[in-house]
């Protein structure tokens, strides 16, 4: 089973990496594939461009068994709708593939692009978030039908099937946002032990987000 992780990771941090690693752990994947967006389709585009947004990826896997970075995203024209990256991963694999979503971005995922394509595709697993609670999911007209239908209460149901399973995963939660660690920068804080310190170093010797 492999874990699918997509962000624009402008800049990745440990928001990201932690609950990537506890969710690795918890379903035994054998990969977490991190997937940075070239065009996003729902907001602004990312600061850093994605050369450097990959090179800063790259930095803060390194040495994790299992942690692998796809540049397909990068390298594909036009937006970057998640539907086509799962749709070109399921060529290449019969595993069922799981895509990890913060609560956050779960709760968006009915505005994505052919968003009901993407459980014939993949398993999702959603990782809690500060700031977003599980009842708000219910709120939502078209999510309350899915996760009534889709919700399975165990890991075991996800390898039963390649795609279709929602699941929730308690992570640690970590109040770290991307948004938050460039608005520090811009104040001239220091974002030291919020983000990986090789891509601490990588930002502050390209003077990112300043
Ligand atoms: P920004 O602040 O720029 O919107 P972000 O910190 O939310 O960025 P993204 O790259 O947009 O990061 O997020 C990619 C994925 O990681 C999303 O599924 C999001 O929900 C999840 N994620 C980001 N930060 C956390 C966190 N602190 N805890 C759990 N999931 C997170």
């Amino acid at each position: 089973m492999i874990g699918i992780f997509g962000g624009t990771f402008d800049p990745i941090h440990l928001g990201h990496l932690r609950p990537a690693l506890e969710v690795y752990a918890a379903l035994a994947l054998t990969e977490v594939r991190f997937i940075p967006c070239g065009q996003p389709a729902h907001r602004t585009p990312p600061c850093a461009d994605g050369r450097d947004r990959l090179a800063m990826l790259r930095l803060a896997v390194q040495g994790q068994p299992g942690f692998k970075v796809d540049d397909r995203e990068l390298r594909r024209d036009g937006p970057s709708y998640m539907v086509d990256t799962l749709e070109s991963l399921r060529q290449e694999t019969d595993a069922p593939l799981c895509l990890l979503l913060g609560l956050d971005a779960f709760a968006s995922l009915t505005s994505w692009h052919r968003w009901q394509e993407i459980l014939s595709l993949a398993h999702i697993v959603v990782m809690q978030r500060p700031g977003m609670t599980h009842e708000k999911l219910y709120q939502n007209d078209q999510l309350r039908p899915l996760l009534q239908q889709r919700l399975v209460e165990t890991p075991q149901a996800l390898f039963a099937a390649t795609a279709g399973q929602v699941y929730s995963q308690a992570v640690t939660a970590l109040d770290i946002s991307a948004t938050a660690i460039r608005q520090a920068v811009q104040r001239g804080e220091s974002v030291r032990y919020l983000v990986p310190d090789a891509v601490y170093d990588y930002m502050k010797q390209r003077h990112f987000y300043g």
